[in-house]
């Protein structure tokens, strides 16, 4: 179903456009550091400002570890992880890299595999396991990619048993670039939580979790265009919600006039095709992060399945085409900028087992 939607008043418009997180009223307290090579933007309302100061700064410190913790290429517990698990023996697993592990597993298998953090060989391959992930460079050899894929790694090639870990594929290597910042706001919202505040977004560049409300108004919050530049709309939440988006445009490079993007397919090896960015409705962060990965890679046919078996409920997926497909839901909820854009409406899939 192709339908047009409502406009919204230019003014409010030109009143949103350039905000990737809130209206702030005046009470508002903001913060922002870099964390996950991003800049990390906190918003927290409703307590007295050196009680928002001090809980800002114990999350600084907080996404620092983590960083530290999850880096797939600079050494640390994530990088000593993945030398043991390719060697095959049994080692007691780093306390900072264990319940990530656990949930990845869990969402990977939710997603068929589309979203699939043992596949770091083939996004180091790629060249983006690096500080210059969008630098021009050609792309790897057919060949390379084809042995990469044939090992078929999958996180189910990991074996927990208590707080021992053993891969039986040497293939798997972990990359939780798809899920860290996701599953790191939510350990932050915890920490919010137990410091008093009840009331807060954490932002990561446009990925954010919101909790309560903005003094007596609902949070808004603007949803990133499908290129990355703008805003093409916006969301109102009230209580606690995760709005994450996955974008073709977020990393990438350019050769020979081709544009390949750092969001890749594990059945083929290559940057999923026929999606241009993906943005997820969801409770926790967690989820949310690792379901816009995989709905990018299940692409405008599959994604009504993979959102239903993860759980997901509202979701808006641009294709390459330009057209804005969305669940009823996020139709109600999303106040689009642009009354001209083609949007179709496709509810959830059933549950599949
Ligand atoms: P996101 O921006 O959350 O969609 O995550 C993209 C990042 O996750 C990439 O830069 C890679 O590090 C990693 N990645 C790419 N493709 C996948 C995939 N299919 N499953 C899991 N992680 C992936
Ligand atoms: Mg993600």
């Amino acid at each position: 179903m192709m339908k047009s939607i409502r406009r919204i008043p230019p003014l409010v418009a030109v009143l949103l456009s350039g905000l990737l997180a809130c209206s702030p009223q005046p009470e508002t307290y903001h913060q922002q550091f870099l964390a996950f090579g991003t800049l990390m933007d906190l918003t927290i309302a409703g307590v007295p400002t050196a009680q928002a100061a001090a809980a800002g700064k114990a999350l600084e410190d907080d996404f620092a570890v983590m960083h530290q913790a999850w880096h797939a290429w600079s050494p640390g517990p994530m990088t000593r992880t993945n030398a043991l698990l390719a060697e095959g023996k049994s080692f007691s697993a780093p306390p900072s890299v264990l319940p990530l592990i656990k949930v990845s597993q869990r969402l990977a298998e939710q997603s068929d595999n589309l979203f699939n953090p043992a596949i770091g060989h083939l996004i180091k391959l790629w060249g983006f396991q690096s500080d210059e992930p969008n630098r021009p460079r050609p792309p790897p050899a057919a060949e390379l990619i084809r042995q990469a894929i044939a090992k078929h790694p999958r996180m189910s090639d990991i074996i927990i048993d208590d707080f021992r870990l053993r891969s039986t594929n040497p293939a798997v290597q972990i990359d939780v670039g798809a899920i860290g910042k996701g599953y790191g706001i939510d350990i932050a919202i915890g920490h919010l939580r137990e410091l008093g505040i009840d009331n807060a977004i954490i932002n990561a560049g446009g990925d954010l979790r919101a909790i309560g409300r903005n003094g007596d108004r609902p949070w808004r919050i603007a949803i990133r265009g499908a290129d990355g530049k703008g805003v093409l709309g916006y969301v109102e939440t009230d209580g606690d919600e995760s709005v994450f988006t996955s974008g073709d445009y977020e990393r990438g490079f350019t050769w020979e006039g081709r544009h390949y993007h750092h969001i890749i397919d594990p059945r083929t090896g290559y940057p999923a095709q026929g999606t241009h960015s993906v943005t997820v409705l969801g409770d926790d962060a967690t989820t949310a992060d690792a379901a816009a990965t995989a709905l990018f890679v299940a692409g405008p046919d599959d994604w009504p399945r993979i959102a239903a078996r993860m759980g997901i409920k509202d979701v808006l997926l641009v294709d390459s085409d330009g057209v804005m497909h969305m669940t009823p839901g996020m139709q109600q909820r999303l106040h689009l900028f642009d009354d001209g854009a083609k949007i179709r409406i496709t509810p959830l899939a059933e549950p599949g087992p």
